[in-house]
C-alpha cells in the first residue's frame, strides 16, 4: 500500500514550498454523518429490543409460561436451514441487541466467542462463490457468497465479520467429508441453525447452530445480503470524474487493512486464505474487472444486463479481493511470458497518452522482478486502474492494482522529474508488492513490514533498474528514507517496528513510517551484510516456501539463516535482527583511537547507546544491538577498503591496523548500517579537514552521512555545535547532489528553530556563504520543451543539484536569487506566457508571492482555479502560503476550509505550509486549536493525516509559551488523537531544550568561526 507523504525539507522563505519529494494529500472524506446514523440505528434497534423485552416479559408472566419459549422466532427460523427474509434488517438488528444483552449477562467469554477481537479459529474458509449485483443508479449492491468451510475444531458457532451489511439470509449445510461434496445422504445437507445476528462491537456475524460442526468435515456457509456503495473511500466505494462536461461515476473496492467486510461476510485476516470465484452482474454500459480475467460472460435476456464470471483465483488473503466497475477505457501491452497488462482510466487520459509511461516500467518491472526472486508473477494478467479518489497513493490488489491518478497518470508536457520520478516509485513499490505481499502475506498486522519496508526498500532498487543513473539505492535512500526515519526514531515516544495490533481500530496504526522507512532501512542494512546473492537466494526461498501462504518475520529470519549457511557463514539471523525489529530505536556507535597508555595506537575502542534527543529521558540504558560496523582508515592521499567488526557489548576494544595522528577513521562505510556513528573530537577534526581538502577520498553516501550524523548529534548534545557548523564549510567544494541535500534538510531543520531569533542573519549569512559559489557556477536553468518533462533523458544529478542551490539560495534571502524569481513572475504576468522552467516553478511562484505586491497573490489565486494539471495546481496553491501579509493568509485558510474552492484533501496541506511560513505560524497554530474539532472531525479517521496535520503545525514551536499551550491543548482536546500527540510533545520539549543549553554556543561559533575550533 502507497501512503501518501509530505517530507519536511521545505525551504524558508520558500517557507511554503513543499519538499520536491512531498507527494500530494489524498483524504478520506468525512465519515462523521454515516457514523451518526449508524449510532442512531444502534440506539433505536436497542430501545426497540428494550421494548420489547419489557412486552415478551409482560405477555410471559401474564401467561404463565417460560419466557425462553417465547423467543421463538430466531429458534424457528433454522428449521428450514434458513431464517429472516428479503427486507427484514429490523429484525437482524433485534437479534443483534439480544446478542450483546445475552453477553452483558456476563456469560463466559470463551462461550460467545464474538467477543473477542479475533475470529476463533475453529472454521477456516477455503473458497467463496461471491455473486454481486452493482446498482449504479442508486449506488447500492446485493451479493450472495457460498463459502466453504472446513472445521478445525468441533463447534457450534460460525463467526466471520461483516460490517454495515444487512444479512437477509443465512443457510448452513454439510457437506460429505474432505471431499467437499455435498452430502447424498437423505436429510444430510441442511444444518439447523438456532439463530443468527451481528455483534457490532468486533464487527462479527455469529451463527449458532443447534448441532455441532464436526472437525475435518465440510461445510457450505450461504449468506445473501444487500449494502451501499459508499460515498467513503472504503469498502466498495464510489467516486466521479467529468467527461464531456457529463459526470460519470465509478465504484472500487479498497480493502486493506479492514474493509472487506465491508462488502461481503468473509473471514477478513490475513491468514484465512482461500481461493475466490467472483461474478458481477450490472448495467451493460459499464465494464467490470477484478483480480483475475473474465471467464465467461452473458447478456441477460429479461433486463439486457451484463454477466461477468471472473475466474477462479489463487489462495490468496480478503483484504487484496477487488473489483471495480466503471466505463474506462485501455491501453495494453504483454510481457515476453504472456502476462497481459493493461492500464484502464478516463477514456481522456488513455487516448491523449497519459498511461503510456506507467505501462511501459510495469511491463519491464515484472521482468526485473520475475528475475531478481527467481519467481514467476502469478496471475495470468496485471491491471492498473488510475482512479481519481483514493485513500491512499495505490493500492497492490493481486492483478487488480490501484492508484490515485496523480501517481500513474503523466503529462509530459506540464510534468516536472520530480513528479515523474515519485510516480515511478510508486508504481514500483505496488508491483513488489504482487510478490511481497500478496503471494507471501504477513501473518498479522504487527509485521505489516515485512510487505511495506520490502517494497519501500525496493522501490529504490527496482528505480535503479529502470534508470541506473539516478542510482537510486546508493544515494536517494539516505536522505529520503535513511535520515528521514532517524529523526523520528530517535525520539522517546517511537515503537518497536513490530508492534503487537489487536483492535481493529488500531490496525490502521502499523501503516507509519517507521513500519515503512525503518523497514526499509534495515533490509538494506542486511542485504548489505549478506551480499546480494545470498540475500537473493534466501529471498527467493523464502517466497517460495510460503508462496500462497502467510509468513512471520522468524520464517524469514531462518531462510535467510539457511542460505548464510549455505555459504559456511554461520550468522543466526533471527538473533541479531530481534534486536533490530523488538526494541524501539536505534545505537549511535562511537568510534575512539584509544588513548590507554598500555595500548598501543592501532588499537580503537568502540561503544554503543542508545541514540535520543532528549538527553534528559536516557534512562533506556539497557538496551543493546548487534551491530555490524564497517570501518576505514585513510589520510589525505588514500583510504583502506572496509572492515566488518560486530559490535555485540557496550564497549569493545578492536584492533585497526596501522594509524597514527594523522589518519582519520571513517564509521558505516557508504551509510549501509541503521545507526549514527560519532567520534573523538580529533577525529572530527581529520575528517572535517579531509573534506576541506578533498572531499572526493570519501564516498558520496558517507559525506552526506557524516554531514546527517554531525547535525543530528549536536542538536542531541552528544557534540559541540560548532562541529557540523565547521563541517559545511566544505560545502563549496561538493559538486555532488547527495551531499548538498543532506546539508539542506539539515539546515531547513536548524531554520525552523532560529526563523524567530535576534541574530537570525549571523545563520543566514553563513549559509549563503556556503551556497553562493556553486549557486552562481551552476546558474538557472533554461526554458524548454526539448529538455523539460523527459527525465529519461535529462542528467538527473545536476538538475536536482541545480534546484536544491536555487531553493537554497533564495529561501536564506541571496538578492540574485531573488531578483530572477522576480523576474520570471512579471514576465508570465505581462506576457501571459508562463515560460518558468518546470523544475523550478514551486521555487519561483513561493518566492514571488513572497517579495511582491498582493497583485502576484491574486494572479497565482486565479491560475491556481483555471490550470487543470494537478502538479501544477498543487505548486500554485502552495505558493499561496507564502505570503507575507497576514490578511491574505487568514483568508486563505478561512477559503480552504470553509469554502469548496480549495479541495478538501489539500485544506491540510494548506494549513501546513502557512505554519512554515514565519509570518504564518502564529495564525497557523491559532487557527488550528481553534478549528480542530472541525478538522478532527474530518480527517480523524485516516491516522496519518491527522499525525500529519499535528506534526505539521506543531514543529517549529519552541517557546515556554508555545509548549505551555501546546500541553493545554493537550489536556482539553488532544483524546483519541493517537501517537501524534505526545510526538509533538516531545519535539517541542526538545526544541526548547536545544534554545536553552545550545543556542548561545551555536550562535557564538558564528561570531567567531575559527578555523581549528571545534567547541
Ligand atoms: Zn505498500
Amino acid at each position: 500500500m502507497g501512503l501518501n507523504d509530505s517530507s519536511p525539507g521545505a525551504m524558508r522563505n520558500g517557507r511554503g514550498l513543499s519538499d520536491q519529494w512531498a507527494e500530494s494529500v489524498v483524504v478520506r472524506p468525512r465519515t462523521t454523518e454515516r457514523h451518526i446514523t449508524v449510532h442512531k440505528r444502534l440506539v433505536l434497534g436497542f430501545a426497540l429490543s428494550i421494548l420489547t423485552l419489557i412486552i415478551v416479559t409482560a405477555v410471559a408472566v401474564v401467561l404463565s409460561v417460560r419466557f425462553e419459549e417465547c423467543g421463538g422466532r430466531d429458534r424457528n427460523g433454522g428449521a428450514a436451514g434458513e431464517s429472516g427474509s428479503r427486507g427484514s434488517g429490523g429484525s437482524a438488528k433485534l437479534n443483534g441487541s439480544r446478542g450483546e444483552r445475552t453477553g452483558e449477562r456476563g456469560d463466559d467469554e470463551a462461550a460467545q466467542p464474538w467477543r473477542s477481537s479475533r475470529l476463533p479459529g475453529s472454521i477456516r474458509p477455503r473458497h467463496y462463490d461471491l455473486a454481486l449485483a452493482v446498482y449504479m443508479d442508486n449506488f447500492t449492491f446485493s451479493g450472495e457468497v457460498s463459502i466453504e468451510l472446513e472445521c478445525i475444531n468441533a463447534t457450534r458457532f460460525i463467526v466471520l465479520h461483516t460490517d454495515r451489511l444487512e444479512v437477509d439470509k443465512v443457510s448452513v449445510t454439510a457437506e460429505s467429508g474432505a471431499g467437499g461434496r455435498p452430502a447424498n445422504k437423505p436429510g444430510g445437507g441442511a444444518m439447523r441453525i438456532h439463530r443468527h445476528f451481528p455483534y457490532p462491537a468486533t464487527q462479527m456475524y455469529v451463527v449458532v447452530l443447534h448441532r455441532e460442526l464436526k472437525p475435518l468435515r465440510t461445510y457450505r456457509l450461504n449468506v445473501s445480503f444487500d449494502a451501499a456503495i459508499e460515498d467513503e473511500l472504503l469498502g466498495f466505494f464510489r467516486s466521479s470524474y467529468t467527461l464531456h462536461r457529463e459526470k460519470r461515476y465509478l465504484a472500487v473496492t479498497q480493502f486493506s487493512p479492514i474493509h472487506a467486510r465491508k462488502a461481503f461476510p468473509c473471514f477478513d485476516e490475513p491468514v484465512y486464505k482461500a481461493t475466490f470465484s467472483l461474478t458481477l452482474r450490472h448495467d451493460p454500459q459499464y465494464t467490470s474487472l477484478s483480480n483475475m480475467p473474465v471467464d465467461s460472460s452473458s447478456l441477460s435476456d429479461e433486463d439486457g444486463w451484463l454477466t461477468n464470471h471472473f475466474a477462479r483465483t489463487p489462495r490468496m488473503s480478503t483484504y487484496y479481493l477487488a473489483w471495480a466497475v466503471c466505463n474506462f477505457t485501455y491501453k495494453e501491452t504483454q510481457t515476453g511470458s504472456g502476462v497481459t497488462i493493461r492500464l484502464y482510466a478516463r477514456p481522456d487520459a488513455i487516448s491523449s497518452g497519459a498511461g503510456d509511461y506507467a505501462l511501459d516500467i510495469t511491463k519491464k518491472l515484472l521482468g526485473f522482478y520475475q528475475d531478481y526472486f527467481k519467481v514467476q508473477y502469478s496471475l495470468p494478467k496485471l491491471d492498473l486502474l488510475a482512479v481519481p479518489k483514493h485513500p491512499y497513493a495505490a493500492m497492490e490488489n493481486w492483478g487488480l492494482s490501484v492508484f490515485v491518478e496523480q501517481k500513474i497518470l503523466l503529462d509530459a508536457e506540464v510534468s516536472s522529474s520530480s513528479y515523474q520520478m515519485e510516480l515511478t516509485m510508486v508504481v514500483v513499490h505496488e508491483i513488489c508488492h504482487q510478490w511481497f505481499g500478496d503471494l507471501v502475506t504477513p501473518v498479522w498486522w504487527e509485521d505489516v513490514w515485512l510487505k511495506e519496508g520490502f517494497a519501500h526498500f525496493f522501490e529504490y532498487v527496482g528505480t535503479d533498474f529502470l534508470f541506473p543513473k539516478w542510482n537510486m539505492e546508493k544515494q536517494r535512500f539516505l536522505t529520503d528514507v535513511l535520515h528521514e526515519v532517524m529523526l523520528l526514531d530517535g525520539l522517546s515516544t517511537s515503537h518497536p517496528i513490530s508492534q503487537e495490533v489487536e483492535q481493529a481500530t488500531d490496525i490502521d496504526r502499523v501503516f507509519d513510517w517507521i513500519a515503512y522507512k525503518k523497514g526499509a532501512a534495515l533490509i538494506r542494512m542486511l542485504a548489505n551484510v549478506m551480499g546480494q546473492t545470498l540475500f537473493q537466494k534466501g529471498l527467493n526461498d523464502y517466497l517460495l516456501s510460503h508462496m500462497y501462504s502467510n509468513a512471520a518475520r522468524d520464517d524469514l529470519w531462518s531462510k535467510l539463516s539457511q542460505a548464510m549457511r549455505s555459504e559456511g557463514r554461520d550468522i543466526d539471523i533471527g538473533q541479531m535482527m530481534d534486536r533490530w525489529t523488538l526494541q524501539m530505536g536505534y545505537p549511535v556507535v562511537t568510534i575512539s583511537k584509544n588513548q590507554s597508555e598500555q595500548l598501543p595506537t592501532h588499537y580503537i575502542t568502540i561503544s554503543q547507546e542508545h541514540f535520543l534527543y532528549a538527553q534528559e529521558v536516557k534512562s533506556n540504558n539497557s538496551l543493546q544491538w548487534q551491530i555490524p560496523l564497517t570501518v576505514s582508515v585513510g589520510n589525505s592521499s588514500s583510504v583502506s577498503s572496509e572492515i566488518l567488526l560486530w559490535i555485540n557489548n557496550k564497549t569493545e576494544t578492536h584492533r585497526i591496523g596501522q594509524i597514527d595522528d594523522n589518519t582519520w577513521l571513517l564509521g558505516n562505510i557508504n551509510q549501509t548500517g541503521y545507526f549514527r556513528v560519532n567520534y573523538d573530537l580529533q577525529n572530527w577534526k581529520l575528517l572535517i579537514q579531509q573534506l576541506h581538502n578533498n572531499p572526493q577520498i570519501i564516498s558520496v553516501g558517507n559525506r552526506a552521512g557524516l554531514i546527517d550524523d554531525a547535525f543530528n548529534l549536536a542538536r542531541a548534545g552528544y557534540l559541540p555545535q560548532g562541529v557540523p557548523l565547521q563541517l559545511i564549510g566544505y560545502l563549496p567544494e561538493e559538486p555532488s547532489f547527495l551531499p548538498w541535500h543532506s546539508a539542506s534538510r539539515a539546515l531547513y531543520q536548524l531554520d525552523k528553530l532560529l526563523d524567530r531569533t535576534d541574530e537570525y542573519s549571523l545563520f543566514s549569512d553563513y549559509v549563503l556563504k556556503q551556497v553562493a559559489s556553486r549557486y552562481h557556477q551552476m546558474g538557472w536553468p533554461t526554458y524548454g520543451p526539448a529538455s523539460e518533462g523527459n527525465v529519461l533523458q535529462a542528467s538527473y544529478q545536476t538538475e536536482e543539484l541545480q534546484r536544491e542551490l536555487i531553493m537554497l539560495a533564495c529561501s536564506f534571502g541571496n538578492k540574485q536569487c531573488h531578483r530572477q524569481a522576480v523576474a520570471y513572475i512579471s514576465d508570465w504576468i505581462s506576457s501571459n506566457k508562463n515560460r518558468i522552467p518546470l523544475n523550478i516553478r514551486d521555487i519561483v511562484y513561493c518566492t514571488g508571492v513572497s517579495l511582491m505586491d498582493e497583485d502576484v497573490w491574486e494572479f497565482i489565486w486565479m491560475k491556481f482555479h483555471s490550470t487543470n494539471a494537478v502538479s501544477e495546481k498543487k505548486i500554485l496553491l502552495e505558493a499561496l502560503t507564502c505570503s507575507d501579509n497576514t490578511f491574505l493568509l487568514n483568508r486563505l485558510l478561512n477559503l480552504s476550509l470553509t469554502s469548496d474552492l480549495v479541495p478538501e484533501q489539500d485544506v491540510i496541506d494548506v494549513i501546513i505550509h502557512v505554519g512554515r511560513n514565519p509570518q504564518g505560524r502564529n495564525l497557523a497554530w491559532k487557527y488550528f486549536r481553534e478549528k480542530w474539532d472541525i478538522l478532527n472531525a474530518r480527517y480523524g479517521e485516516a491516522l496519518f493525516m491527522n499525525s500529519k496535520l499535528i506534526g505539521g503545525v506543531t514543529e517549529f514551536l519552541n517557546t515556554d509559551r508555545e509548549l505551555n499551550e501546546l500541553k493545554e491543548f493537550i489536556q482539553t482536546s488532544g483524546v483519541g488523537a493517537g501517537p501524534a500527540l505526545p510526538r509533538a510533545l516531545e519535539i517541542v520539549e526538545g526544541n526548547v531544550r536545544w534554545h536553552r543549553l545550545h543556542r548561545r554556543q551555536f550562535y557564538q561559533w558564528l561570531r567567531k568561526p575559527a578555523n581549528s575550533a571545534l567547541g
